[in-house]
């Protein structure tokens, strides 16, 4: 039986039988693993305090010819965001965010399959959650990002359809899934993205999530991105992830 040693991003777990869990994780060398930790409900489990989703870790696993599911020898953490988060302020809303970051991952890493690139990202994600790092701005940029790995981030330089430089604003207009300037959207009454918004997207595409504090996000064009994000994101999942739907409804002004 090979065994591996990975070092790995713990997404979610769920209950197996009576005092097991299948934890779903991403290897940086062989992608999206599902793997039995047994005995990892009880109270004294080896596994406790490892297994929270966004939690950095070494993995240990074995493969068992002929089935899918893993064995998982022991996970050593490295860092563990939600952990930082119990102590924090903003409490939920960062607890919130950590699920909607390792469900988004789970959405797009292939099952066995390498994906350098996607590892680095939550990777460097998760760390900058464990640093304490603003954590919406972080979803706006982890947003981008993902996006843009796939290839499917619409053009935030210059307007497609005429080709000028946007000058400080940005259209997406219903049912399409891509920025248009004002004068190819006449009327349009779609998701706008404004000047600080165009900023922010130009400096995240060249900036590292540990430096997210000292780039310029103001709450207005943290919103309109957070629209614009959500709908080419449905569109590319083809459905409203249940961890995004809970922090919408989490920052809905109350009565
Ligand atoms: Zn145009």
């Amino acid at each position: 039986m090979p065994v591996y040693k990975a070092e790995a991003l713990i997404l979610r777990t769920y209950k197996l039988g009576e005092a097991d869990r299948i934890v779903v994780f991403l290897t940086r060398d062989r992608g999206k693993k599902r793997g039995v930790a047994k005995g990892a409900r009880r109270q004294r489990s080896r596994f406790i305090g490892g297994l929270e989703p966004m939690t950095r870790a070494g993995v240990q696993y074995y493969e068992r010819e002929q089935r899918e599911l893993v064995r998982i020898n022991f996970v050593e953490p490295v860092s563990c965001p939600m952990a930082m988060a119990f102590g924090g302020e903003h409490r939920d809303l960062a607890l919130g965010h950590i699920g909607y970051f390792a469900e988004l991952i789970d959405e797009w890493a292939p099952e066995s399959h390498a994906d350098e690139r996607l590892y680095r990202l939550g990777a460097t994600v998760a760390d900058a959650l464990a640093a304490g790092a603003p954590v919406e701005r972080l979803a706006r940029y982890f947003e981008y990002w993902i996006l843009r790995l796939q290839g499917v981030y619409p053009a935030v330089t210059a307007c497609p359809g005429c080709g000028a430089a946007f000058d400080g604003l940005a259209v997406m207009p219903p049912r399409e899934h891509l920025f248009v300037c004002r004068r190819c959207a006449p009327g349009s009454n779609g998701t706008t993205i404004g000047r600080e918004a165009l900023r922010f997207l130009k400096a995240a595409g060249a900036a590292r999530p540990d430096g997210l504090a000292s780039l310029v996000l103001p709450a207005a064009a943290e919103r309109e991105l957070e629209t614009a994000h959500r709908r080419l994101l449905n569109l590319h999942l083809e459905k409203e992830l249940k961890s995004a739907r809970v922090l919408r409804e989490m920052r809905r002004p109350g009565p």
